[in-house]
């Protein structure tokens, strides 16, 4: 079948929920993905961060597909063989205490949001039902009502409601903000180090190393969603250690599987996922022995292929190479590792989408943010002459 077939079959069966470009894809390796015509692509959004690995990594591929002819799913109603070694390598390479294994990254989100709130009222002492969370404007932390509710995007909530109370939305980057909106009954302020699907926005430097001193200083728990920064993506393995901070639970998703099966997890210290016991959580298919032994293998390759390290200098590399371009549409450059934007100016013809459109007819992969930003996050496997490749390619889409 020829693309236009697959797009009217999926437009006249499936919900229109997405508004994808127009290429289907039926192969990837690499930083290259392959349309169903034969057209090649280098990928520059890695499935939202979750192929930080490249597509298809033979070695994650292998420990899938041995693992698939051992065992699938136990339930955590039995034990499985691969779990205590998935605990165990993820803590040592985030220095965590504990984890609690889900699925999506969604589902790492509320967990946390149900921990941190039992926590709330068990240890901290906040009267029953009292609890508050602080969040920030243009957050984005997954799709469920939970979640959605404390979003400040009107597409993702509206005619969604009601909505689950307990939330308080502050601006991102604002130090004051966060003392003023913390009250006794404030359990946990959440945040992403970097906001990803706001734009890739960038805090103040030292404004994580502030936020984690005043949520130390008020008891309250900090939660950092580094389901997309995290993994390698910024040039280290969690964003948090850009600032030399800990946060008291982490949460990681997407690249966690290398883009093979949906694996997410909550990092923990003892005192918030210590106090979950038997029956107060838990998921038919979380911590199962193939997202287990996927998760391990993409964790170890992240590591052995120096793939953070390599996100750190291709991702200065391509900021420089991108602030290069002089063209009086572009407002800004931004970025830290291999997570990068440019944001035009309001108004600009065509916004975003439309130099999406032209990179892939060029053979680039690109998605379009709230109209006026463009992202780069390629795989972290990319190369210098990759990326000189899809410079040149990206200086005429700029033309
Ligand atoms: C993608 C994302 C999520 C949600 O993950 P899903 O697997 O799509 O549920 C949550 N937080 C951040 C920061 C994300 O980028």
């Amino acid at each position: 079948m020829k693309t236009e077939e697959y797009i009217e079959i999926e437009n006249k069966f499936g919900a229109h929920n997405y508004k994808p470009l127009d290429v289907v894809l039926s192969k990837g390796e690499g930083i290259w993905v392959w349309d169903v015509d034969g057209n090649k692509y280098l990928d520059c959004l890695s499935a939202y961060s979750a192929v930080n690995q490249g597509h298809c990594h033979p070695k994650i591929r292998q420990a899938m597909v041995d693992q698939a002819g051992l065992l699938t799913l136990t339930s955590r109603a039995f034990r499985n063989d691969q779990l205590a070694l998935f605990y165990k390598e993820l803590c040592e390479l985030t220095d965590s205490h504990k984890v609690l294994p889900m699925n999506s990254g969604a589902e790492a989100v509320e967990t946390a949001i149900k921990c941190v709130r039992k926590w709330g009222y068990e240890s901290k002492g906040v009267e029953p039902d009292k609890a508050e969370i602080i969040v920030c404007d243009n957050n984005f932390h997954g799709r469920t009502l939970a979640i959605i509710g404390f979003s400040s995007d009107d597409n993702s909530r509206k005619s969604f409601g009601p909505f689950v109370s307990g939330f308080k939305s502050i601006p991102f980057g604002d130090i004051k903000a966060l003392e003023d909106a913390i009250t006794p009954n404030t359990v946990a302020f959440m945040v992403e180090p970097i906001q990803g699907e706001a734009g890739v926005i960038i805090p103040p430097i030292g404004y994580l190393k502030e936020v984690r001193e005043i949520c130390t200083k008020n008891n309250v728990v900090l939660i950092l969603d580094e389901i997309q920064t995290g993994l390698g993506r910024t040039g280290k393995m969690l964003a948090e250690e850009h600032e030399g901070i800990q946060a008291d639970l982490t949460l990681i998703g997407k690249a966690l599987s290398g883009g093979f099966y949906p694996v997410s997890a909550v990092l923990s210290n003892e005192a918030v996922l210590g106090l979950l016991k038997p029956g107060q959580h838990g998921s038919t298919f979380g911590g199962n022995p193939l997202a287990c032994a996927v998760a391990r293998e993409a964790l170890k390759v992240l590591k052995e292929e120096n793939m953070i390290e390599n996100a750190a200098i291709m991702g200065q590399f391509f900021l420089d190479e991108l602030k290069k371009i002089d063209n009086p549409s572009i407002k800004e450059v931004r970025g830290r590792g291999l997570m990068i934007a440019i944001e035009l100016f309001e108004g600009t013809e065509g916004g975003a989408r439309a130099i999406c459109e032209k990179l892939m007819k060029m053979g680039i992969l690109c998605k379009e943010t709230h109209t006026w930003t463009i992202r780069f996050a390629p795989p972290l496997v990319i190369t210098k002459s990759d990326i000189e490749w899809a410079m040149e390619k990206i200086k005429i889409a700029f033309n």
